[in-house]
């Protein structure tokens, strides 16, 4: 049976991202992959080894369930952190894989010591400092603490980072609470400096604060958004534009994913009649209407309906009437020698157009986020090199 979509990974944009973020951050800052959230949709397992093929050797996940998937496909040169969830009882599983992760409080902090001890091996770590996101991360009064566990401890332990992430660097209203952000990591750099605390990264910036705030990208860069090709917001893209001194005309970054599918069937509408559930779609006019056999079981979703737009011959055909579980309709009137099973693009390119989630006027960057770590894992991902 074939899959009703298909996601396209295409290895070449993905290598023009990462050579122009590579090129922005400069050579001497460390580019590390996020790949949390099945690499942002993309797969981990597919994602993974091209990246390392497009000279990539840090990744980041986001749980030790993640890491177990990188893990498996990664080369013994790359380095595999965990930034967020992981159990005591799997920590002696990353020491012994030399993988490293994010320490936040004192109670991982004591399972990770209790559990070297146990290996008789050496804990690798990230010291996270809360500076102002209030999520996870050590506060400044407990540092003190930390500092003599870890020094106490320094057979046990090594400390591969120190971090803390920011509050929404994206957009410029987050501008003071960034600076603030920024101030307190260095104060606790100091402190944990002054202590002999000296980690072999300090990081503190994901995608948006590496392209906006340069002293922000420190020994280490987290990419994700971007080096997957898509604007973490507009506010970075025009940032980028408008600093780029080679007056940008096209856009450096190129969606590595194309999700597709084809026109399941087509049919007009009368003008005056409703189109699919409900009153929220009226044909004012004669309508040739594409059914598209997606829905928001396959992650796309509920909100884009009447908003959504697709790509059908090179042109963008918007979505008509509520998304359904497994279709939507989209309005093909106006492309001309339309036909069923002409290819669909939902998310990437189609001749001279692309589209990402985030094209749609009155939608949030944020979306791209949204929609493409939900893609279903079940949908084929078929990696092209061109
Ligand atoms: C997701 C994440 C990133 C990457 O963020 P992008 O905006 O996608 O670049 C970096 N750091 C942490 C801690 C994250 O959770």
């Amino acid at each position: 049976m074939l899959s009703t979509s298909y996601i396209i990974l295409n290895k070449k944009a993905l290598k023009q991202n990462i050579r122009y973020l590579k090129k922005r951050i400069g050579e001497d800052v460390k580019f590390t992959s996020v790949i949390k959230g099945n690499a942002y949709g993309h797969s981990i397992e597919k994602f993974l080894p091209m990246a390392e093929s497009c000279g990539v050797d840090y990744f980041a996940v986001f749980d030790s369930y993640e890491a177990e998937r990188a893990l498996k496909v990664k080369s013994s040169n790359s380095e595999l952190m965990i930034m967020g969830a992981i159990d005591n009882e799997d920590l002696p599983w990353a020491i012994e894989n030399h993988i490293s992760f994010y320490v936040f409080d004192f109670n991982r902090l004591e399972k990770a010591i209790a559990a070297a001890k146990y290996m008789n091996k050496t804990a690798c770590i990230h010291i996270e400092v809360e500076t102002g996101l209030n999520r996870t991360g050590f506060d400044w009064e407990m540092l003190p603490q930390v500092a003599k566990f870890v020094n106490e401890e320094s057979q046990y332990i090594q400390v591969e980072g120190i971090c803390t992430h920011y509050a929404g660097a994206e957009s410029v209203a987050n501008y003071l609470r960034i600076q603030k952000q920024m101030d307190r990591f260095n104060k606790c750099k100091d402190f944990l400096k002054s202590k002999g605390i000296t980690p072999n990264y300090y990081h503190t910036a994901s995608s948006a604060a590496a392209l906006i705030y340069p002293e922000t990208r420190m020994d280490m860069v987290r990419f994700g958004i971007a080096h997957y090709g898509f604007w973490p917001s507009e506010e970075t893209k025009m940032h980028n534009l408008l600093s780029d001194s080679k007056k940008f005309t096209r856009d450096p970054l190129h969606s590595v994913l194309q999700w597709k599918t084809k026109i399941m069937s087509l049919k007009w509408v009368k003008q005056g009649e409703f189109i699919s559930y409900g009153n929220s779609f009226l044909a004012s006019k004669k309508r040739l209407i594409a059914g598209i056999p997606i829905g928001y079981y396959h992650g796309y979703r509920r909100s884009l309906s009447n908003v959504g737009h697709v790509l059908i011959r090179g042109r963008k055909s918007r979505v008509v009437g509520y998304v359904n579980m497994n279709m939507f309709l989209a309005d093909v009137t106006n492309i001309q020698n339309v036909k069923l099973n002409d290819e669909v693009v939902l998310i990437g390119k189609q001749g001279k157009q692309r589209i990402s989630v985030a094209s749609f006027s009155e939608l949030s960057n944020f979306l791209n986020y949204e929609l493409l770590s939900r893609l279903p894992i079940q949908i084929p991902r078929i990696i092209v090199e061109k």
